[in-house]
């Protein structure tokens, strides 16, 4: 990773004033615990933090929560605004606000195992931030994405935790001004601080503590999904992207992912759901037909046609948009049921997979790991051509 974008925790200084708050540096070239910032919430009306002997503080002031006390944080007026438990107005806080303690920080009523930053955001409201180092992270992500993983599935749980810490690395810095770098849902990776790591995912982590995907010297943003149902996507059949921008990825065939209880699926979609979705009104429609696959067999154009205007769907736009409920994959085949009109009255879908199919196959890889493969055996199936290496 560019070491220009690591934040090192550097030191934890005097104790008893706002000096007691750690302190976050960049250190370009330097070696030290590498820290992420992840949006847990997004313009919240309002957070309350709380716990025992907990520690907040702005750019001027520093407080310790005595048990049982809280604050309630607002946003005014492009700031923050804090009210204690007992009703005692904090007023205008300078920047963004901080809290930390040894066991934690309560948000919401939930812990949360991680430094907290709270800002105004956009929105009016109040943007909420974990910050904990890389590794803890990674163990919270591999438990977010793969549940309470078996212990026959650790290989699988290892080669999570390395395209995890990968996709966070090649994230870090990518936003800046936003002041964090992850998403902690799937539009990154799923993460819930205040929920325990489990022994499987605890254990994956340590494992390949430090250990990064790399092609060209370079760790990449290694993305993944829950199943492809036989068959990985390029980048450019799930994205507007250009595959040579994404080296790493390649259309590979999976054996391994029939274990999924998502390996295969059916849905019918009714024409009103279409049309209304896609022209605002209950249209009639002709017809909906794949224009165009990709090379794993995805559609990736999606035409449908109606007197009143025809549209076509590309990529993920087909899972997304086409009806009120997204589509589990583009790796699917499709007939239309016609009324006695010739109109088309729904449309019915038989598919694989889940998830928009590009990089590792999180089933496929369980399935690998059954089967006594090894992390990096996984990790080099799904990824072409990379290295996995120590963060330096
Ligand atoms: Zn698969």
């Amino acid at each position: 990773m560019s070491n220009k974008i690591a934040r090192v925790l550097v030191a934890a200084a005097a104790a008893g004033c706002l000096g007691c708050a750690p302190v976050y540096l960049s250190r370009p070239g330097g070696r030290g615990v590498v820290l992420v910032r992840v949006a847990l919430r997004h313009n919240a009306p309002e957070v309350r933090l709380a716990g025992d002997g907990a520690r907040i503080a702005d750019a001027g002031h520093g407080a310790t929560l005595a048990p049982g006390e809280s604050w309630t944080v607002t946003a005014a007026g492009g700031g923050l605004r804090a009210v204690t438990g007992r009703g005692t107005e904090i007023g205008a806080i300078s920047g963004p606000l901080r809290a930390w303690a040894a066991g934690g920080v309560e948000v919401e009523g939930r812990r949360v195992a991680a430094a907290v930053e709270l800002r105004p955001e956009a929105g009016g409201g109040v943007l909420v931030i974990a910050e904990l180092p890389l590794e803890q992270y990674v163990a919270g992500v591999v438990a977010a994405e793969l549940g309470m993983a078996k212990p026959d599935e650790i290989e699988a749980a290892k080669a999570q935790a390395v395209a995890s810490r990968s996709y966070a690395c090649a994230t870090l810095g990518s936003r800046p001004g936003a002041g964090y770098d992850l998403e902690a849902t799937v539009a990154h990776q799923a993460f819930d601080p205040g929920k325990p790591v489990g022994a499987t995912a605890a254990r994956a982590a340590r494992e390949t503590e430090g250990l990064v995907l790399t092609r060209g010297g370079s760790v990449f943003a290694a993305n993944y999904h829950s199943t492809c149902g036989g068959r990985t996507a390029l980048a450019s059949e799930a994205w507007n992207a250009d595959d040579r921008k994404f080296p790493h990825i390649a259309s590979v065939r999976d054996g391994h992912c029939g274990v999924s209880p998502r390996f295969s699926w059916a849905d019918t979609i009714a024409a009103t759901d279409i049309s209304l979705r896609l022209f605002g009104a209950n249209a009639e429609i002709r017809d909906v037909d794949v224009a165009q696959r990709g090379p794993s067999g995805r559609a990736v154009a999606l035409r449908i046609s109606s007197p009143a205007a025809d549209t076509t769907l590309h990529k993920d736009k087909i899972r997304f948009g086409l009806a009120s409920r997204p589509l589990p994959s583009t790796l699917f085949d499709l007939q239309c049921l016609r009324d006695e009109s010739g109109n088309v009255g729904a449309v019915a879908l038989k598919g694989f997979g889940y998830g928009h199919g590009v990089g590792m196959c999180q089933w496929g890889a369980i399935g690998m790991a059954r089967a006594g493969k090894s992390y990096v055996r996984i990790l080099k199936h799904y990824y072409r051509d990379v290295r996995i290496e120590t963060l330096r």
